[in-house]
């Protein structure tokens, strides 16, 4: 049955060994980040015997799925008020901004019988969730009278919004604050957080601010590249994860349509390059199930030209004797394309 997403959980396996590897021999930890495959438990398995620290998503529904691992949960996102309750009963640990909410999930922690962990998370400019650095003392004054809420660390999220690569010196910053929490307030917090994939090539160069002692990594582990500069990571795999769809109609059309364009399926209006008489295939796949953008032809004489919400077309002219009706295409998948497949309830998992 196609399409079908093909996993690799051996691959997996590899790709969390050697980026925890890294980061331990670093003295950092590593949470896991389980959001690009909707938190499939057969991968954080794979990734729960590569040997990761924690496993942390953005949804609850993901963390429900972890909760047979014996490893803390961390929410990434920050806590709906309205879902406070759930966060305390399903995580261990949960990323904060804002003290109303910190107040909220202390009640609620206080209703359960339970203490709730929170990381603060402070803006470095890349300007997505943290509280701004000059209200940090009166931020950990207000969370410090709280009598269920544990401060256990800090956080900071880079290369997200703001594009802003993480380096030495906003990695400092956070270093300083987290020391700052020791000297000023005798709190000996466990987590000093530097971020997300694109901060794991500072562990290569050596410029890694020493008080950094845990990452969060989610595509580094999935597609085995840092996010920085987007470079492959030396001895994991890229492509654990691969797509593979059917050819539903071969034929040689032209590569310009004929009559006057209007808007296409999503009221964009299209345009085209005339490149003459082409060989055409149309995969049972489309818009619904992928972000087409971010698909990778394995064979490299396979031109994506676009798609509607349920079909892709591809110009294999170069090919066109290789693939016949019925035949399979295979693609390599980039962050965009793994998390839209594994979201589509139209797309099969096999695994391997
Ligand atoms: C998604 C997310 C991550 C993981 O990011 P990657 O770039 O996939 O490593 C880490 N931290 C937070 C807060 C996130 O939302």
């Amino acid at each position: 049955m196609y399409p079908k997403i093909v996993i690799d959980l051996n691959k997996l396996t590899e790709n969390a060994k050697i980026i925890s590897q890294k980061c331990h021999e670093h003295n950092v930890t590593m949470m896991a980040v389980s959001k690009s495959y909707c938190a499939d438990p057969k991968v954080t398995a794979a990734f729960v015997a590569g040997g990761v620290d924690y496993i942390a998503d953005s949804r609850l529904d993901n963390l429900a799925l972890a909760k047979g691992i014996n490893l803390p949960k961390v929410l990434l996102r920050l806590p709906s008020l309205s879902e406070v309750d759930k966060v305390v009963e399903l995580t261990d640990i949960s990323l904060n901004s804002e003290l109303t909410t910190i107040a909220a999930l202390d009640l609620a922690a206080k209703k359960l019988g339970k203490a709730h962990q929170i990381i603060l998370m402070i803006d470095l400019g890349d300007l997505r969730e943290g509280i701004w650095p000059s209200d940090f003392d009166s931020t950990v004054r207000q969370i410090l009278t709280h009598q269920h809420i544990k401060l256990v660390g800090v956080g900071v999220n880079l290369t997200c919004y703001g594009g802003i690569i993480p380096k030495h010196d906003n990695l400092s910053q956070l270093a300083a604050l987290a020391e700052r929490l020791k000297s000023n307030y005798q709190l000996d917090i466990q987590i000093v957080s530097g971020g997300n994939s694109s901060s794991y090539y500072l562990l290569d160069k050596g410029q890694m601010p020493a008080t950094i002692n845990n990452l969060r990594m989610g595509e580094s582990l999935v597609l085995g590249y840092e996010t920085a500069y987007g470079k492959p990571i030396a001895g994991t795999h890229q492509d654990a994860f691969q797509l593979q769809a059917e050819i539903i109609e071969k034929k040689s059309k032209p590569s310009m349509p004929i009559g006057e364009i209007g808007r296409d399926a999503f009221g964009n209006i299209p345009s085209f390059e005339d490149k003459g008489q082409m060989v055409r295939a149309i995969l049972s796949i489309g818009r619904q199930d992928v972000k087409v953008e971010n698909l990778l032809p394995i064979d490299a004489n396979i031109h994506i030209l676009g798609a509607s919400s349920d079909h892709l077309i591809v110009d294999i002219t170069d090919v066109a004797n290789r693939y016949q009706l019925g035949d399979i295409v295979t693609f390599n998948l980039e962050y965009g394309a793994l998390l839209s497949l594994m979201t589509s309830p139209y797309v099969k998992r096999e695994y391997k």
